[in-house]
């Protein structure tokens, strides 16, 4: 991408709505634009980062066995009044009604609209099991939208419903998705710890959430600290092998958010200077709830013992637009963003330092082709701009790393390459620099 065939509209002033640094940073680098109260516009940057997020959770989703389809934003009310949640969800819920005055809504969640899936094709247990995962738009008419992306009314989510024959195999599904968010996270550059959690509205025993711990995190939370830098499983998990020692390697450890917490158990448990007491994003939700749905909805499937019973269920939801707001919280410093190499909008930068100038346009095209057969998805800053502007845009987006040409270096038949996260600066020949890079 040439830069000055992009839309890049950088902020020079942190604007003033923004409380928390992530939120700042992603007006300033021009990756979103507030629309409406926790509403917003994705511009290409911010767009790019999402789909790169958005394509991490699908690989692993699809890796764990689960199958993409994509449900709609706009639900009829009628489902939820079969379910029994339609009043009980309250004043989150945006209600619509359509030209014949029929009730809709606008999706805070799906598991309604999936059950009604399942019930309509699936019957039996040699069907199972399954697992039903979107990515899609959802809606809640949150009372304090704020911080950006992280708590918008409008967000992306990847919601995933796992449908079992028995309590047993529903386990079995669960910790799939358990394992596959901690794969799905830490490819993102995250430290995400799972704790223990509230099953809330959505109802059921078993359930976790995936915290990153940040100062500007909106939940409470308390940990083993030794859970915080285990590794995850690793992409070559076998998800059909026995996934249970994986879960209990980490569930054997105290962490739980506020609403779970028990100081005494935490302090009896936990040896004083492991005891982690701290600020955490929810950037992920699992639950296991059985029966909950499947019950008054009629979604029953025929056992081995050839006996009709209602399917067991879980959900599993990631919160991928947030997720932008969760790794900018974890990965900046005051020049900006320093994005992890999965989800860098762009991998690599060439920057001109004298536009105009032959030799300075020649060795940047040459090097911004390379970078492109490479694959290393290059942008190319070919703006008529001063040096320190150019600079400092590409340290404000944050792209890992970068190609700086200036007509002095190439007198002496060097260019410049800089690592973002590292902060260095080297200088070698234009073939090096590539060689390096790709
Ligand atoms: P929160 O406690 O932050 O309100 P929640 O518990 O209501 O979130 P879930 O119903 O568990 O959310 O939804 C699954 C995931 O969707 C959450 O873990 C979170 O990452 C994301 N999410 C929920 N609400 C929002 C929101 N208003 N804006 C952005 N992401 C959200
Ligand atoms: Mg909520
Ligand atoms: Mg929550
Ligand atoms: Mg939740």
């Amino acid at each position: 991408m040439r830069l000055s065939k992009f839309f890049l509209p950088v902020l020079k002033e942190t604007p003033a709505e923004a409380k928390i640094i992530s939120h700042q940073l992603m007006l300033r680098a021009g990756m979103i634009k507030q629309t409406g109260s926790g509403i917003y516009s994705w511009l290409p940057l911010g767009l790019r980062v999402l789909k790169k997020i958005e394509n991490i959770v699908r690989e692993e989703q699809d890796r764990a066995g689960a199958v993409e389809l994509l449900m709609p934003t706009i639900q009829p009310a009628e489902l939820w009044k079969e379910s029994g949640r339609y009043e009980a969800y309250g004043k989150e819920m945006l209600r619509i009604n359509d030209r014949h005055d029929r009730e809709m809504l606008f999706g805070p969640t799906n598991e309604e609209v999936v059950t009604d899936i399942f019930r309509s094709y699936v019957r039996s247990y040699k069907q199972l099991p399954l697992n039903l995962y979107h990515i899609q738009w959802k809606f809640r008419d949150e009372i304090r939208p704020r911080f950006g992306v992280m708590r918008g009314r409008e967000f992306l989510m990847k919601d995933a419903y796992s449908f079992d024959v028995s309590e047993e195999e529903a386990r079995r599904s669960y910790y799939k998705m358990f394992c596959a968010y901690l794969n799905t996270f830490a490819r993102m550059g995250l430290k995400a710890v799972p704790m223990r959690a509230d099953t809330g509205p959505i109802g059921g025993d078993l359930s976790h959430e995936f915290i990153i711990l940040a100062e500007t995190g909106e939940s409470a939370v308390f940990c083993d600290s030794e859970l915080v830098n285990m590794p995850p499983p690793g992409l070559d998990l076998d998800f059909e092998s026995d996934l249970l020692p994986e879960v209990e390697k980490r569930t054997k450890y105290y962490a739980a958010t506020e609403e779970m917490h028990d100081q005494s158990k935490f302090e009896a448990e936990v040896p004083e200077e492991r005891r982690l007491s701290a600020r955490g994003i929810e950037v992920g939700h699992i639950f296991n709830f059985g029966t909950k749905y499947s019950e008054p909805m009629k979604a029953n499937v025929m056992t081995s013992e050839g006996r009709e019973a209602p399917v067991h269920m879980g959900s599993y939801g990631i919160g991928v637009s947030r997720l932008l707001g969760g790794i900018i919280e974890a990965c900046h410093d005051e020049k900006g963003v320093i994005w992890p190499d999965e989800v860098a909008p762009f991998k690599s930068a060439v920057i001109n330092l004298r536009q105009g100038d032959d030799a300075c346009d020649a060795a940047c095209e040459n090097a911004y082709a390379k970078l492109e057969a490479a694959g290393f998805e290059p942008l190319y800053d070919d703006r008529d701009e001063r040096p320190g502007a150019k600079l400092s845009t590409l340290e404000l987006i944050g792209i890992p790393s970068a190609i700086v040409i200036g007509p002095r270096g190439l007198k002496n038949g060097v260019v410049e390459v800089k690592n973002r996260l590292i902060g260095t600066t080297e200088e070698m020949s234009l073939d090096a620099a590539l060689n390096k890079l790709t």
